[in-house]
Formats: C-alpha cells, sequence, structure tokens
C-alpha cells in the first residue's frame, strides 16, 4: 500500500507520509457573527474560497512566491498568511522552510473572512506536510495571530469557521476554546457582496460602548435559542432566533439598501438575514436550495437597480472547513 522508502507518523489511528512535498489547498470563505452572535459564532462555505499551495523548500525560511487573484503584500509580517504561518514555524522550527503560493478568490475587505482564508490555509498546508503535529485548536490559535494584523486585535471567529467547518462557537479566546455546532442538512446561504469598501476598523469605531440591559435580554435569548435550534434541526426556531438588536442597527447604516434586500429576501423565503462579518456583504439563510436560490433572485432585483456591483453565491454549509486538492 505504501512505498517502502516512506517515512510514516501515526496521529489519530492516521498514517501520514512525512514525504509529502506540497499540497494544494481549498481554503474557505466564512460568515462571522451571525446575526446575534458578533465575534462570537461562525459558520463557513463551501463553494466560495482561495486556493493555496504549500512547498516544502530546504531553506529554513518561509516565503510567500505567487499571489494572484487580489493584490495583498508578499513580506511575510505584512501578510496574514505569513503571519500565521511564521507563529507555527517558531514553534516546530523544522529543518527545512516553506513557499506559499495564494490564489486569491476571496476580495480583501468583502466581509467574508478573506484573511482569514489565508491565515487559516497556510497553517493547515504546512501541518499536513509536516505530518499533523497540531489539532485544530492549535491551528486555530496560529491562524489568529495572523488574523490580528488584519483585525488590530484577536479574533477567532472567522479562523475557527474556515479550520473546523460548520457552525463553530468561539466560547473564549484566551485560552482558546472553539464548540462545534452542529449545521441541519438542509441549511443553504445566500451571500451577496456589494463592491464597496467598509473598513473594519470603521465598523468596529460606528459601536457603542455600552449596551442597554433589555437589549442585551434579547440579544442573549436570541443567541441561545439559535444555539438550540442548529442543535435540533428547529427550522422555525431558527428563523424566529436570526435577530441582531445590538449591532445590525448600527452597521447597518453603512450598507446601502440593506433594509430592502433583508426584506426581499425574507419575503423571497429566508428565515433570516445579517451583516457578515463588518459588511459589507449581507447573508441569508434558507431551508433548502430552492428558497436559497429565490432569494438569490429577489435580492439581485433589488440590487441591479442600484447601480453598485455586486457579487453573489449560494452555498452549502462546509462541514469539513479547508480541504486538500491534492498532495504529493
Ligand atoms: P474580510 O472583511 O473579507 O474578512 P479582512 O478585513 O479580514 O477581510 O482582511 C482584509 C485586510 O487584511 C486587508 O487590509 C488586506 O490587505 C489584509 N491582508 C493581509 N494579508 C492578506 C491576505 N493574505 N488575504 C487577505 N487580506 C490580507
Amino acid at each position: 500500500m505504501y512505498e517502502n522508502n516512506e517515512i510514516f507518523r501515526i496521529k489519530n489511528n492516521l498514517v501520514i507520509s512525512l514525504k509529502m512535498n506540497e499540497i494544494k489547498i481549498f481554503s474557505p470563505a466564512t460568515v462571522a457573527n451571525v446575526a446575534c452572535g458578533f465575534d462570537v459564532l461562525g459558520f463557513c462555505l463551501d463553494n466560495v474560497g482561495d486556493e493555496m499551495v504549500i512547498r516544502k523548500t530546504d531553506k529554513k525560511e518561509i516565503n510567500i512566491t505567487k499571489i494572484e487573484g487580489f493584490h495583498v503584500p508578499f513580506e511575510i509580517q505584512k501578510n496574514v498568511a505569513g503571519v500565521s504561518a511564521l507563529a507555527m514555524y517558531d514553534v516546530i522550527k523544522p529543518d527545512y522552510g516553506f513557499e506559499i503560493e495564494i490564489y486569491k478568490n476571496i476580495k480583501p475587505g468583502s466581509g467574508i473572512g478573506s484573511s482569514a482564508a489565508s491565515a487559516a490555509g497556510s497553517v493547515f498546508g504546512m501541518n499536513e506536510l509536516l505530518g499533523r503535529p497540531f489539532n485544530k485548536t492549535e491551528l486555530t490559535q496560529f491562524a489568529i495571530k495572523g488574523e490580528a494584523l488584519a483585525n488590530d486585535c484577536e479574533v477567532a471567529d472567522n479562523v475557527a469557521a474556515a479550520l473546523f467547518g460548520g457552525f463553530t462557537l468561539v466560547k473564549s479566546v484566551t485560552p482558546l476554546e472553539v464548540l462545534q455546532i452542529p449545521s441541519p442538512q438542509q441549511l443553504y446561504a445566500t451571500i451577496i457582496h456589494p463592491q464597496i469598501e467598509i473598513k473594519t476598523s470603521e465598523a468596529r469605531a460606528i459601536l457603542p460602548k455600552d449596551i442597554k440591559l433589555k437589549d442585551a435580554i434579547t440579544q442573549w435569548a436570541n443567541f441561545g435559542s439559535l444555539i438550540h435550534s442548529l442543535h435540533t434541526n428547529n427550522y422555525e426556531l431558527l428563523r424566529k432566533s436570526l435577530h441582531d438588536v445590538i449591532i445590525e442597527p448600527y452597521r447597518s447604516k453603512l450598507i446601502p439598501h440593506y433594509n430592502e434586500l433583508k426584506k426581499e429576501a425574507i419575503n423571497a423565503g429566508a428565515l433570516g438575514s445579517g451583516i457578515s462579518g463588518s459588511g459589507p456583504s449581507v447573508f441569508s439563510l434558507s431551508k433548502g436550495i430552492e428558497n436559497a436560490n429565490a432569494v438569490r433572485d429577489a435580492i439581485k432585483k433589488v440590487y441591479s437597480k442600484t447601480g453598485i456591483a455586486f457579487d453573489i453565491h449560494v452555498s452549502r454549509i462546509n462541514k469539513e472547513g479547508v480541504k486538500v486538492i491534492y498532495s504529493h
């Protein structure tokens, strides 16, 4: 089954070839916040994401050798993929280095985890080439270091969703604890990405410092019932829980035609909609692909009238997270 001269490590009952030199991965886009789960909840998309190639090199250093799609820095200290890779490299200190190629399909600043896909992808790929010394929580820890470069603070909601897949709840960042929440089988996401720029720093700056107790009570009731609905496949409860009374009133002002978009999505059959990450992308969740497609058509109609360019995606929930395309 395996060549005689290959070296293997057995970890978690998996036989891993340490002779692997190159890996290509799909690193998915993710939706963070998910209405009432600000900074703690995320989910992973299936057909929207970046690709990356990670290769072992003789030189004991990490380099980004190719970037296609969108412009992000080549310098490893300025690229989230480089920062997370270095955080891991410094811990394990192998007697070889890595080069990274990034094929970006997720526009930076789109609100669907462009930086998280890169930060998670580099450490996932390196971990495979190293024989999987780290588990997903440890990989998330390294990826957070990269995310901190884009977000000015350590947040894990996008990177955890990208690495674990499905819905993830970041119970705490220090120490890092990620809970995997089940995804109902028929749940689909429709994502619209208006081509406008919202800086994450700006979207954070407009948030209030204090919130009313009455709003907090509504929010944690919705959040608790959202999590319960995911565990129990209760689409009706999910519909009643996807509301955000704390963040959305402020951030929605940054997204043109947000209220109309949301109204039409719900009229077309969405269970609920909300701002993805810090925007400008807006997500809707629907039961079944037909509803998700109807939502896509309805919001397309709204945005076609605005003159603002946009992309729309319909996706299953990706339960695996980052995926291997090939390795050798
Ligand atoms: P999103 O809003 O899609 O989640 P982010 O706001 O998280 O995107 O990240 C975008 C910022 O991170 C940009 O300023 C971008 O230049 C910077 N950045 C650095 N490296 C990368 C990378 N590899 N991929 C995406 N963005 C990166």
